[in-house]
């Protein structure tokens, strides 16, 4: 196709989607996927993203929860054009369409109770019959049914079913065929002003001039109900394409136990949205090539229906942590830094103060202000190692302690005596010493120490190559603990004059267990 052949072909059936979560819960990956699928579909195609908050089901939503979704969509930059619109406050617009079906006789006011209704479905099943409406009060009239109403009588609406095959075409998985002898009358509101579901969905879809839609595959067995009352009110049917089902490792319905939570919770547990948006892609779309790292750009660019799965989609986090931790280290120290700013927040690492319309940053222990360049030097040396933001807080605590506290005995390189402990420790102090403050880098650290390694073990008798006698002692006595970023990095963060004041200190608690006459004593 050309350029303006395609062009027009845009022009005459703009693509219109829609966004239609349920807000009965906090926002899910599932949720996530139908919402990214659709945002990517109406990017590629230049059309528009409606978002609709299908809160018919007024005991079960939330507004809570509708906000949490609404965060969690702007965070992941999933923006739609229009909307969002709430089925809630669309209720006089279902009525019309309501009224419209009845009066065609298309819908009629059924009156059997729930108890009668359960009777006759056991009954059914009891015989291997599928379980479908009776019909029972598919022959009361509208006027019938007004009289009946006027005396208190319960009832709902049904849809008059014809049982018909219904065919539909879908782009993920080909032509779907429904028996519609097996759908049964259905029904599709409580009353004139609570319609339900597949009611809803019809209207809104028509009203707000869906052109695709995209949704889970559970929905699939909804879509013949809802062709039944596009075709009963006259109306276009969209195109479809269900998404298979997203599933955990042992092919059992995902849950928090597959390591799946909501987004808002993969948000403060530090997963930046262009991972979880690269990850939530391949929940079913697979390109087919080696390439595993896709922004927003790419996605757009090669998405098709073809390319997505039939099968269901196994939910694995432990690539979710590894294309996380991809991103963290693609991240600009900078922006990472402004990132992880609450979470030392909240560790009760750093405070946070507004001052003259600006956002300060002091260590409450120390009551020292800290310079967003600091935090950016501790994230540069932790980028490579954090599968998530979360962690950076308990990696790095020890750059905000006004004093460490551990064993000594954690200063002792495997064989290495309280004395040769102190002598290398030592050793260390005098190199630093002679670095001048403007020179502090890592590198120039490290240039100045590693050449003495084998000339300080020769003299304590260790072998030569070992860079633990010299460098452990270093390490603790900066962090105070055996895991950390590199000594010389740990050194580089804490400045000359800290990391003086932290060699003094472990040199202190070493002389406190080394007596003159047994020098060497271990
Ligand atoms: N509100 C439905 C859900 O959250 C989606 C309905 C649809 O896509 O038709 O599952």
């Amino acid at each position: 196709m050309d350029e303006n052949n395609k062009e027009n072909q845009n022009r005459t059936t703009p693509v219109r989607v829609r966004m239609p979560p349920s807000p009965t819960g906090f926002m899910h990956v599932g949720t996530l996927r139908m919402a990214l699928f659709n945002y990517i579909f109406a990017k590629q195609k230049g059309g528009k993203i409606v978002l609709r908050l299908e809160d018919t089901d007024r005991q079960r939503s939330k507004k809570e929860y509708a906000d949490d979704i609404l965060d969690g969509l702007r965070w992941l930059g999933l923006n739609w054009d229009e909307g969002p619109f709430y089925q809630t406050q669309r209720a006089e617009i279902y009525k019309q369409y309501l009224e419209k079906l009845v009066d065609r006789g298309k819908a009629y006011h059924c009156f059997c109770s729930s108890e009668e209704l359960e009777a006759h479905r056991q009954y059914q099943m009891s015989r291997g019959e599928a379980p479908i409406y009776s019909g029972k009060c598919a022959a009361i009239s509208p006027e019938e049914a007004r009289e009946l109403i006027s005396c208190g009588r319960k009832s709902v609406i049904r849809f008059r079913a014809e049982s018909k095959k219904i065919k539909f075409n879908d782009l993920v998985r080909g032509e779907i065929e429904f028996d519609g002898s097996l759908i049964g009358d259905f029904v599709i509101a409580k009353d004139f002003e609570n319609a339900l579901y597949n009611f809803t969905v019809v209207v809104d879809d028509f009203e707000m001039g869906i052109t695709h839609v995209i949704r889970g595959e559970d929905h699939i067995s909804n879509t013949p109900k809802q062709i039944l009352i596009q075709e009963a009110l006259g109306l276009p049917r969209p195109e479809y394409a269900h998404l298979p089902i997203i599933m955990g490792a042992d092919r059992s319905k995902l849950s928090k136990r597959h390591g799946a939570v909501g987004v808002t919770e993969y948000r403060r547990q530090g997963y930046l949205p262009e991972a979880l948006i690269n990850f939530t892609a391949f929940l079913g779309w697979n390109p087919g090539t080696e390439k595993e790292i896709y922004l927003m750009p790419e996605l757009i660019r090669d998405f098709s229906f073809d390319k997505v799965q039939k099968g269901g989609a196994v939910f694995n986090s432990a690539r979710l942590d590894y294309l996380n931790s991809c991103y963290i280290k693609n991240c600009a120290p900078g922006d990472l830094a402004k990132l992880c700013l609450p979470y030392f927040v909240s560790a009760g690492y750093l405070s946070e103060e507004k001052s003259g319309g600006q956002t300060v940053y002091k260590n409450p222990r120390t009551g020292e202000g800290v310079e967003l360049e600091f935090i950016e030097k501790i994230v540069s040396y932790q980028q490579s190692r954090l599968k998530k933001l979360s962690e950076i807080a308990e990696a790095s605590g020890y750059f905000f302690l006004s004093e460490l506290s551990y064993e000594k005995e954690l200063l002792k390189w495997k064989d290495a005596s309280f004395a040769e402990t102190k002598l290398a420790l030592d050793k260390i102090k005098n190199i630093f010493a002679n670095i001048e403050a403007g020179d502090w880098k890592r590198q120039n650290l490290e240039e100045a120490v590693l050449p003495q390694i084998a000339g300080f073990n020769l003299s304590v008798g260790k072998p030569e190559k070992d860079r633990g006698y010299l460098l452990w002692p270093l390490r603790v006595a900066l962090c105070g603990q055996k895991m950390s970023i590199g000594p010389f990095e740990m050194a580089d963060v804490l400045g000359k004059e800290k990391t003086a004041k932290r060699i003094d200190a472990a040199v202190e608690m070493l002389n406190g267990s080394i007596c003159a006459p047994n020098l060497f004593n271990r």
